[in-house]
């Protein structure tokens, strides 16, 4: 989609496409190729604030304007009312026949859709997301699971690697030090068994709550919700700014149909052709919380089922079909 509309330069040069990605437990370790599985795509890694910046770039090129501090009123007015602050600090007002809501899941937006639009769920589970100054210390992702939690290994770059570790809800994201960080990494990843990690500074260390929710229908009135301000969806399985890249190719298309060809028809589907598809990308979502973690008070019942899960993964060509098909192919 990006290389359709011209937008797809930076990625193209500075991303890196992956086809592979590896568990490890106490059983050992295996590789999935997931580009020789399903639909054989694979994944572009190419880091989300170049992205931004890539569009954010483009967009004022092509003569768009940049507000900030929007407010929302009237979605179900003839014409819905946008407050905003100029880069200036000014203050001013439009009026919009059309409003795409692309503001995330805290935005104006959303605090204008009424709240039994809101289904949601919060899996208990929160993770300590960390940045590193450090070169990928393995070939792929890899998702580790071990019995004092689950800790994940992605390169983003070539000097930068995200590293995830389960942590206890409500723990503090200062109390994790570099030391602490990396020693609990080489626990999970069993470094003694599979090799040392490749260490550096931690740039960013945050607690992220692993939460989805779905907004349903995704228009009020003059309103259309994008991306997480349509659906949060957890980080387990990579989806949300794909998910956000999907819904704005749609809404765009049918914008175009209703401004130029006074043609309304795709933006009445806007909530049908939208909802599926990040109906599928949760409930994918969702069974990799559950192949990642052991869920709270499921007990020794609830980790033999995490364990064979796994295993069917590890063995079952019609597991990997069915994994390769939603990791990548949504
Ligand atoms: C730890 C982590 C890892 C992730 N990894 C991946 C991944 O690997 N792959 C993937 O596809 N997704 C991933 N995601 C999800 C992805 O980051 C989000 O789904 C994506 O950012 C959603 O894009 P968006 O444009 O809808 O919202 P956002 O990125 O939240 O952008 C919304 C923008 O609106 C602005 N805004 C908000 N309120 C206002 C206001 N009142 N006035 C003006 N501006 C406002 C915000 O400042 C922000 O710039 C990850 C998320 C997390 C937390």
């Amino acid at each position: 989609m990006l290389t359709e509309h011209g937008l797809g330069t930076g990625m193209l040069r500075d991303g890196s496409t992956h086809g592979t990605c590896a568990f490890r437990d106490e059983g050992g370790e295996f590789e999935l190729r997931y580009d020789r599985l399903g639909s054989g795509e694979r994944h572009t890694v190419y880091p989300q604030h170049r992205l931004v910046t890539d569009l954010v770039e483009e967009y004022l090129a092509r003569g768009g304007e940049l507000r900030f501090g929007v407010t929302v009123t009237d979605v179900d007015a003839e014409t819905a009312t946008v407050g905003f602050r100029d880069e200036h600090g000014k203050t001013g007002q439009v009026s919009a026949r059309f409003l795409a809501g692309c503001d995330g899941s805290n935005g104006a937006t959303r605090k204008a859709v009424p709240a039994p639009a809101h289904c949601a769920r919060d899996h208990g589970i929160s993770w300590l997301a960390v940045l590193a100054e450090a070169p990928q210390s393995m070939p792929a992702v890899t998702y580790a699971l071990h019995e004092r939690g689950f800790a994940g290994h992605m390169a983003r770059s070539p000097t930068v690697t995200r590293y995830y570790l389960q942590v206890p809800p409500g723990d503090d994201a200062a109390a994790w030090t570099d030391e602490r960080i990396w020693t609990e990494l080489a626990v999970r990843m069993r470094t003694g068994e599979f090799g040392a990690l490749r260490q550096g500074p931690v740039t960013e260390r945050r607690i992220v709550r692993l939460r989805s929710d779905v907004v349903d229908p995704l228009r009020h009135g003059r309103l259309f919700l994008v991306g997480d301000a349509a659906s949060l969806i957890s980080p387990s399985a990579a989806k949300g700014a794909n998910l956000a890249i999907m819904a704005a190719e749609v809404l765009a298309a049918a914008l175009t149909d209703a401004l130029l060809r006074d043609d309304e028809q795709a933006l009445a589907a806007y909530s049908r052709t939208c909802l599926p598809r990040i109906w599928r990308a949760q409930e994918f979502s969702h069974w990799m919380i559950g192949l990642l973690h052991d869920q709270a008070g499921a007990g020794s019942f609830g980790s033999a089922l995490r364990r064979t899960r796994l295993d069917n993964l590890r063995e079952s060509r019609a597991h990997q079909d069915f994994f390769a098909e939603n990791y990548v192919g949504i």
